[in-house]
């Protein structure tokens, strides 16, 4: 596949050697790769996997060599951070963190799924992690529908159910206090495992802990 990075407009013309400074270059792709795809689902027309690469190309995997360089695998705050995928939460800004202190485990919600079970077991048990950081968030894409809808939407699009749930939820607070629950009687994670709980206002960025053993109320709202 031939790819011809054109460059943005904030790229003034100049080079991409590192620091890159791009950020939406329009790309010529060959016909199997249209742009014009993105364009009718609404979204960028970037095609984003050949963005990425050329970024990558353009110092990005020679910075990510250079950051990890001489870091211990097992993370140095013994701390695995769950969250959501929203690409607005900058988990390394808001706790001040730098590579090689935590696992981030995300997905959509930040929920605790089957999955995030197995990554929270095998980071505590072979890479020495013991508290969890949980943190959903306000404005959360997944307060948005709700399971049985979800699932009758891919049924009608697509001829069958997921055999997953959403673990959507209309009060992150309520889903929080749920997820913290699920871990702390996991019997695959390890007894003295330390939970804590957040809801994160997406547009202030304050945290409001959540408690397991408090009522559930409306008053949780972060803020
Ligand atoms: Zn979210």
């Amino acid at each position: 596949m031939v790819i011809e990075a054109l460059p943005g407009p904030d790229d003034g013309g100049g080079s991409l050697s590192p620091p890159v400074r791009v950020s939406c270059l329009a790309i010529r792709v060959g016909p199997r790769h249209s742009a014009r795809v993105g364009a009718a689902r609404g979204y960028c027309e970037c095609v984003s996997n050949d963005e990425l690469l050329h970024r990558y190309e353009a110092g990005g995997g020679t910075l990510a060599a250079a950051n990890a360089e001489g870091l211990a695998v097992p993370p140095a705050l013994h701390t695995a951070v769950l969250t959501c995928m929203d690409s607005r939460i900058d988990v390394f800004a808001l706790f001040g963190l730098k590579l090689g202190e935590v696992h981030v485990l995300r997905n959509a919600g930040g929920v605790v799924t089957d999955d995030v079970i197995r990554s929270l077991t095998i980071s505590q048990r072979k890479l020495g992690t013991r508290d969890v950081l949980l943190v959903q968030h306000s404005g959360c894409g997944l307060a948005t529908f709700t399971d049985d809808d979800f699932s009758e939407e891919l049924a009608h699009e697509v001829g069958m159910r997921p055999p997953w749930r959403t673990h959507a939820f209309r009060d992150p607070s309520v889903s929080v206090r749920r997820d913290m629950a699920q871990l702390r009687h996991d019997p695959f994670l390890v007894p003295e495992t330390r939970v804590r709980g957040f809801v994160l206002d997406i547009e202030t960025f304050a945290l409001d802990e959540v408690f397991v053993d408090q009522p559930a109320s409306p008053g949780l709202a972060a803020g």
